[in-house]
């Protein structure tokens, strides 16, 4: 039987890409001002942030975000403007984080039937993204120490959470080896928030496929039968 229902935050609930698009653009404008010709590309910042996360993915997302900016504003001679785009960037980027459109009436149907709970190696703080209140809890990686995923002490601590066993447990997320693989490992069942229609990437296998928020509930009730 299924009790609690516990999701990933970026890219699952939160349509993450457009804010992220839109803060880059933000600091891009700013650099801009200061010195037209040495500008780098939202590319340029983007392929930074895949460097330093490659070089320590456990490393907390603002770091990344921090030091993939170092390094690109240093690349350009902008360095001593870090503080300032850093801020603005987080700033622009929590204003314009907001859940796809079926997020909240979904968190809503579900509420009804499961114990709902949100665990995230990000920075989308639920209240700052637009699902304040939703949830029974809200777990961070690095908050109390907490290891990221795909870390087994992460899903430790949201089975601690829910108070039921983790067969009890479903979790739900976009990213394969983190929302299904490793959950899965723990014992729990997980659904893969697919939105692309993308082949599945190795051999465990979600017990529950969607394209969109809104097909969970029936989802979910077929599972549970
Ligand atoms: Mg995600």
């Amino acid at each position: 039987m299924i009790k609690a229902v516990v999701f990933d935050a970026d890219e699952t609930l939160l349509d993450l890409r457009p804010a992220i698009d839109y803060a880059l653009d933000q600091v891009l404008d700013s650099l801009r001002s200061l010195q037209p010709d040495l500008v780098p590309s939202r590319e340029q910042m983007r392929d930074a942030w895949r460097e330093v996360f490659a070089e320590d993915p456990a490393a907390p997302v603002p770091l990344i975000r921090r030091e993939s900016m170092r390094r690109t504003l240093a690349r350009c001679g902008l360095e001593q403007h870090l503080e300032h785009h850093y801020e603005l960037f987080f700033h622009h980027r929590y204003a314009q984080t907001r859940p796809f459109p079926d997020a909240v009436a979904t968190l809503a149907e579900l509420r009804a039937s499961y114990l709902l709970g949100y665990a995230t190696n990000g920075s989308s703080t639920a209240d700052r993204c637009g699902l304040g209140g939703e949830f029974a809890f809200e777990l961070y990686a690095h908050q109390g120490g907490l290891p990221k995923k795909p870390a087994p002490e992460f899903f430790a601590a949201v089975v601690a959470a829910t108070g039921v066993q983790p067969e009890e447990i479903v979790y739900v997320g976009d990213n394969y080896h983190h929302d299904v693989e490793a959950p899965a490992a723990a014992g729990m069942r997980t659904v893969w928030v697919n939105r692309g229609g993308d082949e599945l990437p190795g051999p465990v296998v979600p017990d529950l496929v969607v394209e969109r928020l809104a097909q969970l509930p029936d989802g979910l009730g077929r599972l549970a039968a």
